[in-house]
């Protein structure tokens, strides 16, 4: 299977502003093709990866600073883009920023990467253009590489691989029929069906201060000077040393639940609602002003840093799961913190605080995010025909969709039908 293994480089100092330079180019043709792209879409005309690859090409001729950079990442740039824009159509693709977006590019061809051990703790990986890199090998590649991104996290440069192992997903579980509802939440940040929990405090009551007080530093600084460069690295530090904390804790967690259960279930994100601005509040004393709306509290750094990353819990789950079998499903979370995991029933009075839930029909008196784990185990053992142990395979139940949704779904691939034969001939996205 397809693995990662992330080292930090140890670039000579011309090696890393070349390298900078290069994620500078790669940046400005994901920023070039990406316009270019929208200007089609105004004029209703089409452009696509083979296009933009051959002009692209054309202009290394003209443009000196195009040619110096290896052609392959510039290149993987371009299809990185066209899997964007049909991913999420060309209006939702974003701009990269000098500012926000870190540097990246990635190396597509693993045969043209040769890797060498230089000694017990020292390895070298020869990259196109860039030359022999150093890098400090933490854990053993473990495969053949099959592509190299190269990346910046503040001052770091770093080299991810991806590997072919030769692991193969193992057909049945270690723990087979076994299974665990996971609960997301603020107090606790996974909460399992058995009763136990995952937390970990990402970011202390003192640095979410100390944050607040690094960007009042900034607020005060002038743009494009040298106290406001320094400033806003000392935010991105910290912000930095919280991720990795969240990195660690949805890593290790992971592991936990896929080397433990056969099914894990959690609840799908709406993350959609989840990450709905605040409305404007108009001042009723004074027109076309606003009385403050708390949106300031909603900011990206705020988020950054008071976020449980349950999202990337999820993700992390899905991963350790190819190695050991485990089956992740997600479930509709509606009414789980509402229901008995006892007796069924809906009553939204039987949640009596954060924590303590108290079933007003039959009296169960349980941990509120245990019992609503409890539901979402219910709720995905109902959809996931989990095999008895000792039988191979298992087998997902047709889903019935309904509500909006399935509507919605239905008209449009009724309004498809019917639209294809005229859309004959024109290219499609
Ligand atoms: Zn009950």
């Amino acid at each position: 299977m397809l693995t990662g293994r992330k080292y930090r480089l140890d670039l000579a100092p011309g090696q890393a502003e070349f390298a900078e330079r290069i994620g500078g180019v790669c940046r400005s043709v994901w920023n070039t093709a990406l316009e270019q792209r929208r200007t089609y879409r105004r004029r209703e005309a089409w452009i696509g990866y083979h296009e933009q690859a051959r002009q692209l090409a054309e202009a290394k001729g003209e443009f000196a600073w195009l040619a110096e950079v290896p052609g392959h990442c510039l290149q993987q740039t371009l299809i990185d883009l066209d899997q964007a824009c049909s991913r999420h159509g060309t209006w939702k693709v974003r701009w990269k920023s000098k500012a926000r977006t870190r540097p990246s590019f990635r190396f597509p061809e693993g045969a043209k990467i040769a890797i060498e051990r230089l000694n017990r703790r020292w390895a070298r990986a020869k990259l196109p253009k860039l030359g022999w890199v150093r890098f400090r090998i933490t854990r053993p590649l473990g495969g053949t590489v099959k592509n190299a991104t190269v990346s910046r996290d503040g001052p770091h440069w770093y080299a991810s691989f991806l590997v072919e192992d030769g692991v193969v997903t193992p057909e049945r579980h270690d723990n087979p029929g076994s299974a665990v509802g996971i609960d997301r939440g603020v107090a606790k940040v996974v909460t399992r069906s058995d009763g136990r929990f995952h937390h970990q405090v990402f970011a202390r009551d003192r640095e979410v201060e100390h944050a607040k007080k690094l960007q009042r530093d900034v607020a005060r600084t002038t743009k494009g000077s040298v106290r406001r460069k320094k400033a806003v690295a000392r935010v991105a530090h910290l912000a930095r040393k919280i991720r990795r904390r969240r990195e660690d804790f949805a890593a290790k967690t992971a592991h936990a639940l896929a080397t433990g259960f056969e099914l894990i279930v959690f609840e799908a994100l709406a993350t959609k609602n989840m990450t709905v601005g605040v409305a404007p509040k108009p001042d009723p004393g004074q027109q076309g002003a606003f009385l403050p709306n708390g949106a300031a509290s909603k900011s990206s750094l705020n988020r950054s840093i008071l976020d449980k990353g349950w999202y990337r819990i999820e993700l992390a789950t899905r991963s350790k799961a190819r190695s050991t079998g485990a089956c992740v499903i997600t479930v509709n979370p509606a009414y789980t913190s509402q229901t008995c995991n006892v007796c069924t029933v809906v009553d939204r009075r039987s949640r009596e605080s954060q924590a303590v839930f108290r079933c007003t029909s039959c009296g169960h008196t349980e941990h509120a995010d245990v019992n609503a784990a409890k539901n979402i185990l219910t709720a995905g053992r109902a959809e996931f025909v989990q095999p008895s142990p000792g039988v191979r395979a298992g087998a997902r139940k047709p889903r019935r969709r309904v509500g909006r949704k399935a509507n919605r779904q239905a008209t449009a691939a009724q309004a498809t039908a019917q639209t294809e034969p005229e859309l004959a001939g024109i290219p499609r996205l």
